[in-house]
């Protein structure tokens, strides 16, 4: 399989070829098909499998059509260096499409941030104490989303993040699509994907 089976936008493809990603990785092949047809999805799969390029790659493909300036996916990282991979790889694979990812976490100056924000980004990726205190200051408006990411929900939970993660959640249009990974699926994680997901499309690598 190559990533010609995707039908991704040749914009997307440019970005593809400048990674030198050839061939997909299992998770790709997989969470790709289910996430273009817009179907939520439960990946179960660790960092370095190639994971966010499987979110990515179809959030891209999916936000090159509609408008843009607002705020259209959301992806909730457990750590700002995960949050600051999350992004780079975004933007690099997005490179051609004229999209834009902001990063927001903790620990450095909020004005940055909310700037950007005031830029008009279409992807955001937080994590979730700066984004509630960003929402709190009414500095994002999360009305817009069409698309949640849960990335690493296993870390989430043992950072205590969870009560957060549903303050988020409450914010969010309830019609969108979700995508949830973890690199484990303890009780607590699979009761909570089941709270969240509609219909779930399974990955597992
Ligand atoms: P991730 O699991 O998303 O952190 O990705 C792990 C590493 O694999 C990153 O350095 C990616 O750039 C790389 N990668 C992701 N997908 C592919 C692919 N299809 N071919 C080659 N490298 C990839």
């Amino acid at each position: 399989m190559n990533f010609e089976a995707f039908s991704l936008h040749p914009q997307i493809h440019a970005g593809i070829t400048q990674a030198g990603y050839i061939t997909p990785t299992p998770i790709q092949s997989q969470a790709i098909p289910p996430i273009l047809a817009g179907k939520d999805v439960l990946g179960l799969a660790q960092t370095g499998t190639g994971k966010t390029a499987a979110f990515g790659l179809p959030i891209l493909q999916r936000l090159l059509r509609g408008p843009r300036g607002r705020l259209r996916a959301l992806i909730l990282s457990p750590t700002r260096e995960l949050a600051e991979q999350t992004h780079a790889a975004i933007t690099a694979l997005g490179r051609q499409t004229g999209l834009r990812s902001v990063t927001i976490y903790g620990g450095v100056g909020a004005q940055p941030q909310i700037r950007a924000l005031k830029s008009g980004v279409e992807i955001v990726v937080a994590c979730p104490g700066r984004l509630l205190d960003l929402m709190a200051q009414k500095a994002v408006d999360l009305r817009s989303v069409e698309i949640l990411v849960v990335d690493e929900a296993d870390q989430m939970f043992d950072m205590g993040f969870m009560p957060s993660i549903r303050r988020i959640l409450a914010a969010l249009p309830a019609q969108r699509q979700t995508l949830l990974f973890s690199a484990t699926m303890p009780s607590e994680i699979r009761s909570f994907a089941t709270d969240l997901l509609k219909d779930p499309v399974t990955v597992e690598v």
